[in-house]
């Protein structure tokens, strides 16, 4: 593959000894699943799926799906910790920079015979047994999508939507600079499984129902600008007042870094244990992981997070500090 470096090429031969030879998979993605994370778990349990494999797919956390990813295939299959316990041979995490991020399914992979480890993240922190991390990829559907087609294995049309929604919502609609010339070519054939792309627009982009919206005023409202930084917040009581979940609010950031003069966004949004999930937006040099870093979390450069139980006040000081 021309894509990975040197170093990946004697995993990816192994994990697609792995994906040939072995029958029984469990496959996994991070807590708040997005875009990339719903669709290269599903597309890559179909194409599994499609070679005769046992596939379940798991989160490790019971909280509703993002609304505008509820057109996906299969994502009534997904089972979580608190349900039933299986004895796959291969445990696959797809799009986890740590473990951690697999939430309840962490002791699971951790006792699993082969534990593969596949992403595009700068921070992953290779807690594989096998480790694919490709970061030139736009995103790990579209390094699951290479594997796949090297292996000669069939896609089909529903496998296509996973992987397309996965390109396209982890490259901001093809505009991130994780967007090559690559990621075209991939989209193009994906496409070419007959994929109607203004629907799928329309799912993910104008799903916002009007609570939604509104809400997103009170956000942007709220936006506070310091220098190069914007930032703004959601409580708790903001949800239950205006009945939108936390998995609504996945693209409320996107019109925060909308500001030409910001070089790093960030939206701090409560959680129900009270701790903030914070989102940061990089650009113009700034390096939104390397912040995440500080705080336990990760990313990549123009995109990251973390969770902290420390107030927005002092986590905003010690940003800024970085800023300077
Ligand atoms: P978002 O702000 O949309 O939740 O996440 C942006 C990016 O940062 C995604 O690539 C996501 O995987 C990563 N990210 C978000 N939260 C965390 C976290 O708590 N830990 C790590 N390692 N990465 C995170
Ligand atoms: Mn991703």
């Amino acid at each position: 593959m021309n894509l990975l470096r040197k170093k990946e090429e004697k995993e990816l031969s192994k994990i697609k000894e792995l994906f040939l030879e072995k029958k029984y998979f469990f496959l996994s993605t991070h807590l708040y699943p997005d875009g990339d994370a719903l669709g290269s778990l599903v597309g890559l349990a179909i194409a599994l799926r499609n070679q005769g494999k046992v596939v379940k797919m798991g989160l490790g956390e019971r909280e509703p799906l993002p609304p505008h990813y509820l057109f996906l295939p299969y994502l009534d299959e997904i089972v979580y910790p608190d349900g039933h316990w299986f004895k796959e041979e291969v445990f696959v995490a797809l799009d986890c920079a740590s473990m951690a991020r697999l939430g309840g399914w962490v002791e699971k992979a951790k006792k699993a015979k082969w534990l593969v480890n596949i992403d595009h993240h700068q921070t992953n922190e290779r807690f594989g047994s096998l480790n694919l991390i490709e970061v030139k990829s736009s995103s790990t559907s579209e390094l699951v999508f290479i594997i796949l087609k090297e292996l000669g294995f069939e896609l089909n049309k529903e496998a296509a939507l996973a992987f397309y929604v996965g390109i396209l919502t982890d490259t901001g609609r093809f505009q991130y600079a994780n967007t090559s010339a690559k990621t075209f070519e991939i989209a193009r054939e994906l496409i070419g499984f007959g994929l109607d792309t203004f629907q799928i627009f329309q799912n993910v982009y104008e799903n916002y129902s009007f609570n939604c919206l509104k809400l997103l005023g009170l956000i942007l409202k709220r936006a506070r600008k310091e220098g190069e930084l914007i930032h703004s917040y959601l409580t708790q009581r903001d949800l239950a007042k205006f009945n939108v979940g936390l998995s609504e609010t996945e693209n409320y950031i996107d019109f925060l870094r909308l500001n030409r003069d910001s070089k790093l966004a960030i939206l701090f949004k409560e959680l129900p244990d009270g701790n903030w999930k914070v989102s940061l937006r990089g650009k113009k040099g700034v390096y939104s992981h390397l912040i995440a870093s500080r705080f336990g979390g990760g990313g990549h450069p123009g995109a990251a997070g973390f969770t902290t139980s420390l107030p927005r006040r002092k986590v905003l000081n010690l940003i800024k500090g970085d800023l300077i």
